[in-house]
């Protein structure tokens, strides 16, 4: 399948298109460009991608946070804000993993509760 953007490039089927919605990252199915790195998403995926957001309750709804990082001792530390703590029930003893999924995005994925 030939990239409909450069129309060069070959379209091979990738699992890791970074959607982001209203500040969340969701990661889709979808084609990307061999040559130019164009992504398309495919349709049935992008659907699922929505109506998990609206699940969510993020689909038009402010939950766009923006917050300023901060030093503390050894690293960099981001606060997460009480009502964001609450919706998700964090109680800030959970395991979490971060990606970078862009050059200024950051993927943040609570894992787990800490057994300890
Ligand atoms: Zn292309």
């Amino acid at each position: 399948m030939k990239c409909p953007v450069c129309g060069k490039g070959e379209l091979h089927p990738v699992d890791d298109i970074v959607s982001e919605i209203e500040g969340l990252a969701f990661v889709e199915r979808g084609r990307r460009c061999s040559i130019c790195g164009e992504e398309f998403v495919d349709e049935g995926d992008s659907n699922r991608t929505i109506k998990v957001a609206r699940r969510l309750g993020v689909w038009g709804s402010p939950l766009k946070l923006k917050r300023k990082l901060s030093h503390s001792g050894r690293g960099i530390v981001l606060r997460i804000p009480e009502d964001l703590r609450q919706s998700m029930g964090l109680k800030g003893t959970e395991a979490v993993a971060l990606s970078k999924v862009g050059s200024r995005k950051i993927l943040l994925e609570v894992e787990s509760e800490e057994s300890s």
